[in-house]
């Protein structure tokens, strides 16, 4: 059976193209750094962002943690968003691997407050821990993209007290899809950036991280200290230049699908969509409302061919992805109808 799956963008499989790079992948061990697709891979990333050098990591949080374990030294602060990946869905990696303290800041709508930002940078002090790093992340994870404005306004803070920024860009393509603007508009904000290719872009495996050579060459190090010295990583590489090369460009056809799935649920009584959050490829929608049990919702749309995360607080997270087509997005909506007038 074919579903539909709204659970994320990271359930996107390998386009056909992707399946064909990785079979004819030139491939070497890139612990020697002699793989040949890793180095192209690398090389193009970087370009792309506008950064002297990247590195291929497995996954955008190990992306993230070697970020900060590059950045910091164990004991710094490290300014972020209280609402952020790094402090809420990463395990508490950062203080198991850098060895690091956050200092969340209240994010509005995942926008930090550039004065507060300023306030909470450590002066000189015995007791005081030195701020090390800010962490910026756009999108967000709540389907919003952070304004230009707001970002430039936070890394002008960041050089007058030399501090370094680093932007989880998990969906960095979708933020720059929605601005309309070059990646390298985004990413002229930060000293190091982190991109999945394994979300929305539909590469299997792996992440980005990319800012200078320096920094790149330091987290080299730092990537096989935590595990992520691959070897053949050609195979995953090739996907991810496909991803790069073919897949940035049509992010657009995700955001609109989820504009219309916005635009149709919010048809359906008794449902609350978050419609001016639908930036990118998701749409939140309030739905403690509806006379029908949630954990039974999620099976009977199982049921009927559709995958969807449980409800969080009575709010449920739809996505659109590579695979999902305004057919398939019909045909949701037409199914959440029947299920709740239990046809
Ligand atoms: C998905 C995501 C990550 C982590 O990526 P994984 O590959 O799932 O580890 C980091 N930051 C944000 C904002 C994300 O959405």
């Amino acid at each position: 059976m074919r579903f539909i799956d709204l659970r994320s963008d990271t359930v996107t499989v390998p386009t056909k193209a992707m399946r064909d790079a990785m079979y004819n992948a030139e491939v070497g061990d890139d612990v020697y750094a002699d793989d040949p697709t890793v180095i192209e891979l690398e090389a193009y990333a970087a370009e792309l962002v506008g950064k002297e050098a990247a590195i291929f990591v497995p996954s955008g949080t190990f992306g993230n943690q070697l970020a900060l374990l590059t950045h910091c030294r164990r004991g710094d602060e490290v300014i972020v968003g209280d609402d952020s990946h790094i402090v809420v869905h990463e395990v508490g990696a950062s203080a198991v691997i850098a060895g690091v303290q956050l200092r969340t800041l209240n994010s509005v709508k995942g926008e930090l407050n550039p004065l507060e930002v300023e306030s909470k940078i450590r002066g000189e002090d015995i007791h005081f821990p030195s701020t090390g790093l800010i962490c910026l992340e756009n999108a967000h994870s709540n389907g919003r993209v952070i304004s230009l404005d707001n970002m430039e306004k936070i890394y002008a803070i960041a050089r007058k007290h030399n501090l370094p920024v680093h932007l989880d860009g998990a969906r960095l393509f979708n933020a720059s899809t929605y601005l309309n603007v070059p990646v390298k508009d985004v990413t002229k904000y930060c000293d190091s950036v982190m991109f999945c290719l394994s979300k929305g872009l539909c590469a299997p495996v792996g992440s980005i991280l990319a800012g200078s050579k320096n920094f790149v060459d330091s987290a080299r190090k730092g990537r096989k200290l935590m595990g992520g010295g691959l070897r053949q990583a050609g195979f995953l590489a090739a996907a991810g230049l496909v991803a790069l090369r073919e897949m940035t460009g049509r992010l657009k056809e995700d955001h609109e699908n989820a504009k219309y799935l916005a635009e149709e649920l919010s048809k359906i009584p008794s449902i609350k969509v978050k419609i001016d959050d639908v930036h990118i490829d998701m749409v939140f929608f309030d739905a403690s409302e509806i006379k029908y049990d949630h954990d039974k919702l999620v099976q009977e749309f199982y049921n009927k061919g559709i995958k969807i995360s449980p409800s969080e607080n009575g709010e449920f997270r739809f996505l659109t992805n590579y695979w999902v087509s305004r057919e398939d997005i019909n045909y949701v909506i037409d199914t959440f109808k029947n299920i709740l007038e239990n046809k």
